[in-house]
Formats: structure tokens, C-alpha cells, sequence
């Protein structure tokens, strides 16, 4: 139990790291080419903001948040995902003082008491961005696009989008009115989740994970049918940008966000090849959440996209690089005596932007050279007794074995430029 990390979470070790950084480069600096900034928010907040933010008739706020008392009695849970934060620092902070829409990115971990399988942990990470502060048409384009960019920068093929609109408070009542007569008929067919969603939020029946229920949702009636004139325009103008670009896209009337504030567009990115987990990210538009929440009336849209994911995705299509981190020069030195003159050049190149290593052990040539072999060393630093005795050093070339002699002032010189 000590010697196991708590089950759901994983160590990203540093032969991983590579593949991560890369990962995120990208998406950094796709969201730079976008215009989105970062934004880091804390990895707690109060429960109650989740419970709102998120609703509480959502599966993560009734099931699965990592939710405690801390010392001083307060409820505090450890964010299952981070638009209620996000929106939260949005009003704290009045980012919308300057009139601009805000445009904000984020990476960081989340924590939800799920079921773990592959592609699905307790800890994992998102990337996303929120657009806070225009209901355009062009935004939810924009920010479905910035998706796509993403995983397509990554080299990834085989992706899914699948784009819907939820309607808003205008026309969601009449739909949720069609929707508990349909399933009303055959409430005692529905899961006991669905049974109880039937009364509270009657739209979550359609995304239900249980065959059964998603045999009968099949057939229920669309939210198509009674869009306002608001949210048929901004459905058909959101699908004309997509076209613009030549994005592929399937409508799909099953994908919903069954809580109020959320409104509009909805969509989600999927790569098939990951089976049961296979959504790779999801989001869309809130125009009530701020205002839930206690800001000004502010529209919004947002998505996350799950890490792990992107990177068993990128695995599987051997996008990821292989971890090439080389050491500009490992220094050898066999003899205590003057192993302080060896140790004070490693320092010297080091600040100078050189990656250097050193044997700690003072061990044998041949070991010593083993290692250099092993860090991927692109010179050797020999400091023998003889040479140390004239001044100089053995300066060793590892891509085709040349050395030669050199004198401590050269040193810089010849290693100069060698990090680039
Ligand atoms: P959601 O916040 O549920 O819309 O999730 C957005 C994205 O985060 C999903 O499409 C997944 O890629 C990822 N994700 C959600 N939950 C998990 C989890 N438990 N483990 C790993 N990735 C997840």
C-alpha cells in the first residue's frame, strides 16, 4: 500500500515527460495563435461552487467528487473539472471590467471518484479554454475549431466531431415537456437513474450509458423540432462557419448538457480506436452559468479535452516523440586529487547553458565512459593525470570517437555552440 500510488492516479515518469511537454507545447501554442492566455485557478474550491457550476443533478456533483471538511469545518472539494473555477476567477476578478471577451486556456489535473479502466483515472488531466463575454456564432466556431486544430497539429487522423444545440430556457420547457411524455410512458423500462432524471432533468435520459436506456432514447423526439428562432439561426450560422473551413462534422441529437444554463452548442471530439473511453474532448455553450454564479449576465463557451487520452490517441498512431534528451559533455575524472578542478570546469560550463554530468563515484575509466555512453553524451571531458599536469584536458567527440588534447582555456571555445 505505501509502495502503490492511491488507485486512479498514475506517476508521469520522466521517460514520459517528453511526450507530455510536447503535447502541450502544442496546445500552447495553438491557444497563442487563437489568442486565448492561461489561466491557473487553485486544485480546490468550495463544494458548493461545483454543486451550481456544475448542477447537482449531474452524475460528477452526486457521485463522484472528492468532496471533505477541511480543519476550519468548511466544505471543500478538489476540482472535477475547471469551467466553475474558471467562471468563478472571471467574476472574482471582473475580467470582463474592460468590455473584451475574455479568452482564457488551462492545464492542470482533475479529480473525480470514477471507476478506473484505460483511458479513465480519478486523477487526470484536461486542457480547455472558456471564451467569456460574446454569444457570436463565431465563437463556438472558434472555439470548436481550436479542438480540432489541436489534435490535428498532434498529426492525429480517425477523429469524430459530433456537433448539437440544446436549445435555451425559451424553448428548452416545451422539449423537456415531449421529452417526460415520451419516457413517461416507459418509466418502468428505465434505469433507476433515468427513472429519477425523468422528474428532475428529463435530457439527461438521452446520454444515459445504459443500453436499454439508449435503445428507447433512440427513438425520442428531437429538440430540433422546437428550437426557437434564436437558437435554429445560431445552430445553422455555427454549422455555415464549420462548412467554411471544410471541417467534417455529424449532427448528433443525442449529445447533450441537461442543466439550464448550459445552452446552444454542444459538441464533442471522439477517436473510436479508444472504445468505451473514447471521447476525447467535449464542451459548448453556457450563456447562464456566469450569472449562476453570481457575475453579470455573461454568455460563454468552453471545452476540455482529456490528456491522458490525447496521448493514448497519439500512442497508438506513433505520433509521440521518442526521448532523444542528449548531454552536451560528461566530464571523467579517475583521481580524487583533482577531481575539485574537474568538478569547478563542470560548473563553469554549466553556466554557460551547457547540460554537463559527472560521475559521483570516481569510478573506473571504463565505467565512467559506460555512463557517458549512457546519458547520450556528444563529448567526453577526460581529465588524466598526465594531461591535467600540462594544462589540459582530453576532449573526446562520441558521434565518431576523435579526442584530442586541449588546454583548460579552451574548453569553452571548443564546446561552444555544441547545444544547438
Ligand atoms: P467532461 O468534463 O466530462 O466533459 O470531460 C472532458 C474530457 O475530459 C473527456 O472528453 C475526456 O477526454 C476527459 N475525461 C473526463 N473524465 C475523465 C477521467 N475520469 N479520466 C480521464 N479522462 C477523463
Amino acid at each position: 500500500m505505501l509502495t502503490n500510488a492511491p488507485r486512479g492516479t498514475k506517476d508521469i515518469l520522466p521517460s514520459e515527460i517528453n511526450a507530455w511537454r510536447y503535447v502541450e507545447d502544442v496546445l500552447r501554442k495553438v491557444c497563442a495563435e487563437f489568442g486565448f492566455k492561461e489561466i491557473r485557478t487553485p486544485i480546490f474550491e468550495h463544494t458548493e461552487l461545483f454543486q451550481r457550476g456544475i448542477g447537482d443533478t449531474t452524475d460528477v456533483v452526486e457521485k463522484e467528487m472528492y468532496t471533505f471538511l477541511d480543519r476550519g469545518e468548511r466544505s471543500i472539494t478538489l476540482r472535477p473539472e475547471n469551467t466553475a473555477s474558471v467562471v468563478r476567477a472571471f467574476v472574482e476578478h471582473k475580467l470582463y471590467a474592460d468590455g473584451q471577451i475574455a479568452k482564457l486556456f488551462y492545464i492542470g489535473s482533475m479529480f473525480r471518484y470514477d471507476r478506473p479502466q484505460a483511458g479513465r483515472y480519478r486523477e487526470f488531466h484536461q486542457f480547455g479554454i472558456e471564451a467569456l463575454g460574446s454569444d457570436s456564432p463565431s465563437v463556438d466556431a472558434e472555439s470548436i475549431l481550436l479542438a480540432i486544430t489541436v489534435l490535428q497539429r498532434l498529426g492525429l487522423k480517425d477523429l469524430q466531431l459530433k456537433i448539437n444545440t440544446v436549445g435555451c430556457p425559451n424553448c428548452r420547457p416545451q422539449y423537456r415537456k415531449l421529452l417526460q411524455d415520451f419516457f413517461g410512458t416507459k418509466s418502468q423500462e428505465l434505469c433507476e437513474d433515468c427513472q429519477s432524471r425523468l422528474t428532475r432533468n428529463p435530457m439527461r435520459i438521452l446520454d444515459c450509458k445504459n443500453p436499454h436506456c439508449h435503445e428507447i432514447a433512440m427513438n425520442a423526439p428531437f429538440l430540433t423540432d422546437c428550437l426557437c428562432d434564436d437558437c435554429r439561426s445560431h445552430f445553422e450560422e455555427v454549422k455555415k462557419l464549420l462548412d467554411a473551413v471544410g471541417v467534417h462534422y455529424e449532427v448528433d441529437h443525442s449529445l447533450v448538457r441537461g442543466l439550464d444554463y448550459y445552452t446552444k452548442t454542444a459538441f464533442e471530439v471522439q477517436y473510436p480506436p479508444l472504445g468505451a473511453q473514447s471521447a476525447v474532448a467535449g464542451g459548448g455553450r453556457y450563456d447562464g452559468l456566469v450569472e449562476e454564479i453570481g457575475g453579470p449576465a455573461t454568455s460563454g463557451i468552453g471545452f476540455a479535452m482529456g490528456l491522458e487520452r490525447v496521448l493514448l490517441a497519439s500512442e497508438k498512431q506513433n505520433l509521440l516523440p521518442q526521448n532523444t534528451e542528449m548531454t552536451d559533455a560528461f566530464v571523467v575524472c579517475t583521481n580524487k586529487e583533482i577531481f575539485q578542478s574537474a568538478f569547478n570546469i563542470v560548473m563553469k560550463l554549466r553556466d554557460r547553458g551547457l547540460k554537463v554530468e559527472f560521475d559521483y563515484t570516481l569510478g573506473s575509466m571504463k565505467s565512467q565512459m559506460k555512463k557517458a555512453n549512457k546519458v547520450q553524451a556528444k563529448y567526453v571531458l577526460i581529465f588524466g593525470d598526465d594531461e591535467f599536469a600540462r594544462g589540459s584536458v582530453i576532449l573526446k567527440n562520441m558521434a565518431n570517437s576523435e579526442q584530442k588534447e586541449i588546454t583548460f582555456e579552451n574548453i569553452f571555445s571548443e564546446l561552444q555552440g555544441v547545444e544547438k
